[in-house]
């Protein structure tokens, strides 16, 4: 059967090259990078290349990288590593469970949480992470690329506002990097996150860049690995995995992987909107914007300027990453689309979280004032540069079948949703 796999935001395949890199550390040079001998040096050398590699990716040095076993550790390492009791944090609603799950801990052990909304758009507004801020505040988190939306938030303007305040700032990157340019003092960030599988690397790794000068404390106890900023040996292997996809994706953003990813992904987007009473979730932008300068708070160009002087952010479509789109079927059940497009050959999921038996509607989608149903109808299509036009025609041809065989067994749909395409602007 054929099968085409659009789910990288889940998870990504890894590049041949990056076996290639890794497989010598399942063999032969299979020595604990803190001995002394030679075996330890030869896996030290191999981690501290790879330390490179990332830092390059990311625009910092070396010693600012703690390889870590995720994206989750790497998150949690940063909200806690930076708080006390008594803290205050700001935070928004539509981040990954890695930092808003660990903002709930936090809550329940004697910190307070701020969760900035988003607009129609799936935006923070720097505005009110800057509104929010208190005396006690100590560190803001938002997120650099949305998992199910893709949508860019403005982290640049947000790291202003929180250097300006003597604030630590975490940005969640973990769908930015190796998508698009991430450079952590454009950001003026002190904290981000990387998760090796979402840019090829193995599952089991990913990285914390953490600021020189940042006071962070370790969440777990033991050795003096990682300068004593995360105990534990090295994950040699998914290290040098890590450190071979982060060089591939340097020479992938500079020879245009990322305009051949959001071209396919345009092209899907437009096939799947001729679908009667669908419509995309947060931005239909093609990724013609510097996303730079809308990360630093320019509008982009283009837009009208706003009677109240600021900038006019709102009133134009945000940037996204160049793999994703979420798109909603009124009337269909996302999971039973999903499945159903499972059964034909195609991998796509719902970015719903399933709690306890219970398909529970996205957060993100939730927070951005979609009803519960069309939340519910949502599908995340994420790409990567391994995917190809024919990936793209058998997607579309079997999603337009499927959502159609799927309404009529529907025995709600053509009383709930109307004929008429429904697509509407978000609200902002
Ligand atoms: N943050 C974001 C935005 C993610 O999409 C994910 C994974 O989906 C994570 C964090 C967690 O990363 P990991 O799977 O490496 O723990």
């Amino acid at each position: 059967m054929r099968r085409a796999y659009l789910d990288n935001n889940a998870t990504t395949p890894l590049l041949p090259e990056v076996i290639e890199a890794m497989l010598p550390y399942f063999g032969e040079r299979f020595g604990n990078a803190s001995s002394i001998h030679h075996h330890g040096q030869e896996t030290r050398a191999a981690v501290e290349r790879a330390r490179e590699l990332v830092a390059k990716l990311l625009g910092c040095r070396a010693s600012e990288i703690v390889f870590t076993s995720g994206g989750t550790e790497a998150d949690n390492l940063a909200v806690f590593g930076v708080t006390r009791v008594g803290d205050h944090i700001i935070t928004s609603t539509i981040e990954h469970h890695a930092v808003l799950n660990a903002c709930r801990h936090l809550e329940e052990n004697g910190c307070e949480v701020t969760y900035v909304p988003v607009d129609g758009h799936g935006v923070v507004d720097p505005a009110d992470v800057k509104r929010e801020l208190r005396r006690n505040t100590k560190l803001i988190s938002i997120m650099f690329a949305n998992n199910e939306t893709g949508v860019v938030q403005p982290v640049a303007e947000i790291g202003k506002i929180a250097a300006e305040a003597d604030v630590y700032f975490h940005t969640d990157a973990v769908q930015a990097a190796g998508k698009i340019p991430v450079q952590v003092d454009e950001i003026k960030c002190d904290l981000l996150a990387i998760s090796g599988h979402k840019l090829h690397a193995p599952q089991g790794v990913g990285a914390l860049f953490v600021r020189k000068g940042t006071e962070l404390e370790p969440v777990q106890y033991g050795g003096r690995h990682e300068r004593s900023r995360r105990a534990g040996t090295e994950n040699v292997a998914g290290i040098v995995g890590l450190g071979k996809a982060a060089e591939l994706a340097i020479a992938g953003l500079e020879c245009g992987d990322d305009q051949r990813m959001s071209a396919l992904r345009d092209r899907l987007e437009t096939e799947l909107l001729k679908i009667e009473c669908s419509g995309v979730n947060g931005s239909v932008s093609k990724n013609s914007r510097p996303i730079q300068a809308w990360m630093a708070g320019d509008g982009g160009g283009g837009a009208p300027p706003r009677l109240d002087g600021a900038k006019p952010r709102l009133h134009t479509y945000p940037p996204r990453v160049p793999n994703t789109t979420s798109i909603y079927f009124d009337g269909i059940e996302g999971e039973a689309l999903v499945i159903a497009l499972d059964l034909k050959g195609l991998s796509v999921s719902t970015g719903a979280a399933c709690s306890s038996g219970a398909i529970e509607p996205s957060h993100v989608l939730l927070a951005m004032g979609l009803p519960p149903e069309r939340a519910r109808a949502s599908i995340r299509f994420s790409l990567s540069k391994q995917n190809t036009a024919e990936d793209v025609e058998f997607a579309v041809g079997l999603v337009a079948e499927t959502v159609g065989r799927l309404r009529q067994l529907s025995p709600v749909y053509r009383s709930t949703v109307p004929l008429e395409q429904t697509r509407a602007e978000p609200p902002v």
